[in-house]
Parts: C-alpha cells; sequence; structure tokens
C-alpha cells in the first residue's frame, strides 16, 4: 500500500531518509538514493498532502471508429502533481475534475474515491 486513509483524509506514504531527507515514492527499502549519503535504511514517511499540477492528460481515448465501445466512455483525467516539499511529481487520477478544468500551476489536495470494483483508492482533488 502506497497511501492510508483516516476519516475523511488520505495520505501518500513515502521513503525518507533520516539522515539526507531524500524521499522516495513509491516507497522502497533499503539503502539511501543518494550517492552521497551513507544512510543504510530508510523510514515510511506521509507525504505532503497538497502540491501544484505539473502536467495532466486524459488517460485513454474512444476507439475509433467502426468499432463500438461496449460501454459509455468515461475518461479519466490524469494530473503529475509537484511536491514543493519533497521536490517529487507524483501521477495521480483526479477527482471529479476534466482536462478542461486543469492548469498547470493549480492547486490540488490528496482525496480518495473508489475503484470501479469498490476499492478506497487515493485521488487528487480540488483542495
Ligand atoms: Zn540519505
Amino acid at each position: 500500500m502506497w497511501f492510508t486513509i483516516e476519516g475523511d483524509r488520505a495520505w501518500l506514504l513515502g521513503a525518507r531518509c533520516p539522515a539526507c531527507g531524500t524521499v522516495c515514492f513509491p516507497p522502497k527499502a533499503g539503502p539511501c538514493p543518494n550517492p552521497r549519503c551513507p544512510a543504510e535504511a530508510l523510514e515510511e514517511t506521509r507525504l505532503s498532502r497538497r502540491g501544484r499540477v505539473w502536467s495532466y492528460t486524459n488517460s485513454c481515448y474512444p476507439p475509433p471508429e467502426p468499432f463500438v465501445a461496449a460501454r459509455p466512455y468515461t475518461p479519466v483525467t490524469l494530473a503529475a502533481v509537484e511536491l514543493e516539499e519533497e521536490g517529487i511529481v507524483v501521477l495521480g487520477q483526479v477527482k471529479d475534475l476534466t482536462v478542461g478544468e486543469l492548469a498547470v500551476g493549480m492547486e490540488l489536495e490528496l482525496t480518495h474515491g473508489a475503484l470501479a470494483d469498490g476499492r478506497p483508492v487515493w485521488m487528487w482533488g480540488k483542495p
């Protein structure tokens, strides 16, 4: 699990080096990825819940004609969000916003929704 949900709040879980502060997401085990850092182990950390849109897109498009899709086409919006404090970009699904409503530099906040099978999942959403 790369995230945790408590009540109505969600957090992404990364790995942080206790010596130099380097943050990895998705989290990894083992030594610090910073070649100049001697630390042998990383600690689980909660990432910032807000970031700014770095890039965004629709994840898929309807198949071209004459193919007829079996179900109504529902585009999924994806955004790459930069977390300033951690210095990383996290790609995720955006909840309740279309690509037409997104802009580079816009602030988004971590929220959560449900997958098609009902399992909870983290998403980017309006702050
Ligand atoms: Zn380190």
